[in-house]
């Protein structure tokens, strides 16, 4: 019968869909034909790996099967061996046989692997026995995050405890973050700590050619964890297979939609209880299907942020450990010249600079290596616009302080409580963080204003010292913009508009999604007017709150381009300071 071509692997995905009806095993070629409601088509292929692994499939899956073991070409030569020939070619055949089943039995190289089996890494202890394992001492500088997992390590080590008590274990935990601040590290450092297995797979590895092989590699994947629980199943880089579904029409998205289909389904069908936890890394939350995120997947989220200035002495120091330090390194001077390095930046800057000295054969590294392995980092980094300028470091440095003085003095219930300049997340390259002192579901007219005008405060301090503004208020200007447009819009706060809406809400559970109205040219007129005047208000308050407490502005900036980050008490020590204007209150009562 004609047989076409196919091969191994596709073979295997045919005969798990049960699509075959029966095969024949010759040494080197497979024939197998199948159903007739799937074409009854016959094809030939190569096999891979044990013939006795194959056999045991086809007979779990029920498909009928013989051998022919003398290859058909073979026949006449056989005949014709002599009787040492015979056995000499059997003893090797035996010997090659029992290689091969050995290898398949360490669960080595591919051999005896089926597609849709998991490739999962595993790192369990004995494996990394002779190596030293991955524990919290060896991740630095991101203390929070190490926090939070000190936890899942307790969930995993003494189990027991929470099962008692009847508390649920959590399953998934997504660590989400820049790449290259130890995300990967983290996770197997949790291994480490609570002395799991630990088997890892990257997101990539799921979603491969053959259509199917991703959904069946993740139902494998926690099969083998459930067996071995306690352990954690750590998927890397996430959004591979975790990207929002339906928002593509190309034809192999279905392969990935399968694939996210299969592992939410996994993550209902058991629970932290079991000993297995799964954690996950993504550097782009943003795009991951809402799905994972919701309660009962990946409900707990840990960020694991760009190390700021005591952090990255940290790293630094446990990337130095191993490595001989020269009398002059001073590592808290590299540290404040690294300003928005990853962890795998210093850990690179370290190598570099211990390369560095070697090449120089030297027997420890100088602050100089360190000088010219910084340059050689750094002159890498800058295309990844990431290092910021001197001037840009003052800049951010003013606005950041700008807006923290000027919410000091606001009502409303919320505290300034950090301010810092170390580039975090995607695009912030500073930030000043309020935190509410309550829920808040109700805006008052002042406080809407006082909203306004801290916004506008950072802008308002770039514009005194440097007497421009630079690019980086755009989405404060917009957030602004915005706020002063709702308060005339939608609260109907106008004096001279009156209580009249003039948008619509769209739907429902979308913010921002309102259509205005018809309007006359008149009312829009008046409308751009009063947000204009609004915005104008308030940026000449935060203007003439900064000019009053000029002195504190320079004071507290250089304190923070010395510390990076300024919170607790020395930043409420500073905010204290601030003096209100005699017109303040006339102006937030409007
Ligand atoms: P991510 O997974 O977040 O992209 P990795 O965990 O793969 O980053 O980090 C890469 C390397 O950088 C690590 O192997 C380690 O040498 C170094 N590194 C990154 N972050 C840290 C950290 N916080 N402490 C110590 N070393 C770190
Ligand atoms: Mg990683
Ligand atoms: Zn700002």
């Amino acid at each position: 019968m004609h047989s076409s071509q196919s091969t191994y692997s596709v073979f295997l995905d045919r005969v798990k869909a049960a699509q075959v009806e029966q095969v024949t095993l010759h040494p080197n070629r497979i024939v197998y034909c199948l159903k007739s409601e799937w074409g009854g088509q016959c094809y030939h292929t190569q096999p891979v790996g044990p013939r006795a692994d194959l056999m045991a499939l086809l007979q779990q899956q029920g498909i009928p099967f013989s051998q022919d073991d003398v290859a058909p070409d073979s026949r006449s030569a056989e005949t014709a061996t002599g009787l040492l020939g015979l056995v000499l070619s059997a003893g090797m055949l035996a010997g090659t046989l029992a290689w091969l089943w050995k290898l398949s039995q360490a669960g080595g190289v591919g051999v005896g692997m089926g597609v849709g089996k998991s490739n999962a890494k595993v790192y369990s202890q004995e494996k990394t026995k002779g190596k030293t394992k991955i524990t919290f001492a060896d991740v630095a500088g991101v203390d929070e995050s190490k926090q939070e997992l000190q936890e899942v390590v307790d969930f995993l080590a003494n189990g027991e405890k929470y099962r008692q008590i009847g508390a649920k274990i959590p399953k998934g935990i997504l660590l989400v973050g820049p790449p290259g601040t130890g995300k990967t590290l983290l996770a197997k450092a949790v291994a480490g700590e609570a002395g799991v297995l630990f088997l890892s797979m990257s997101g990539s590895e799921f979603v491969e050619l053959y259509v199917g092989v991703g959904a069946s590699r993740v139902r494998d994947l926690f099969n083998r964890a459930k067996r071995q629980a306690p352990c954690i199943i750590f998927i890397d880089e996430l959004d591979a297979i975790g990207k929002t579904r339906g928002n593509t029409a190309i034809a192999g998205n279905d392969e990935r939609e399968q694939t996210l289909n299969q592992l939410l389904t996994e993550m209902d069908g058991f629970d932290g209880n079991e000993g297995v936890i799964l954690i996950a890394a993504t550097n782009r939350p943003e795009i991951l299907d809402p799905a994972l995120r919701r309660p009962g997947r990946f409900d707990r989220q840990i960020l694991v942020d760009r190390p700021d200035k005591s952090g990255r002495i940290a790293i630094l120091q446990v990337h130095a450990r191993p490595v001989a330090l020269g009398d002059d390194v001073d590592l808290e001077a590299i540290a404040t010249q690294t300003a928005g390095f990853s962890g795998a930046d210093l850990a690179n800057l370290v190598n570099e600079a211990a390369l560095m000295a070697a090449r120089n054969n030297r027997q420890a590294v100088l602050m100089a290596d360190f000088q010219e392995a910084m340059e050689r980092v750094i002159a890498g980094l800058e295309k990844r616009s990431r290092i910021l300028t001197p001037i840009e470091r003052q800049t951010v440095a003013y606005h950041e302080v700008g807006h923290a003085l000027v919410g000091a003095l606001m009502p409303g219930g919320s505290k300034v409580t950090k301010i810092s300049i170390v580039p975090r997340g995607l695009g912030a390259l500073g930030y000043t963080l309020q935190m509410p002192n309550a829920d808040r579901f109700l805006l008052l007219e002042d406080e809407l204003r006082g909203q306004i005008a801290t916004l506008l405060g950072g802008r308002s301090a770039e514009e005194l010292i440097f007497g421009k503004v630079s690019s980086g208020a755009s989405d404060d200007i917009q957030k602004a913009t915005d706020l002063a447009e709702r308060a005339v819009t939608q609260y109907g706060m106008s004096q001279s508009l009156g209580p009249i809406a003039f948008e619509k809400p769209g739907a429902q559970f979308l913010e921002g999604s309102h259509t205005r109205r018809s309007i006359s040219d008149a009312v829009a007129v008046e409308i751009d007017q009063q947000v204009k005047q609004t915005i104008d208000q308030a940026h000449a308050m935060a203007l003439q709150i900064l000019q009053l407490n000029r002195d504190l502005l320079e004071s507290a900036t250089q304190q923070l381009l010395a510390a990076e980050v300024l919170e607790g008490e020395s930043l409420q020590a500073i905010l204290k300071q601030v003096e209100a204007p005699e017109n303040l209150e006339a102006w937030l009562a409007g």
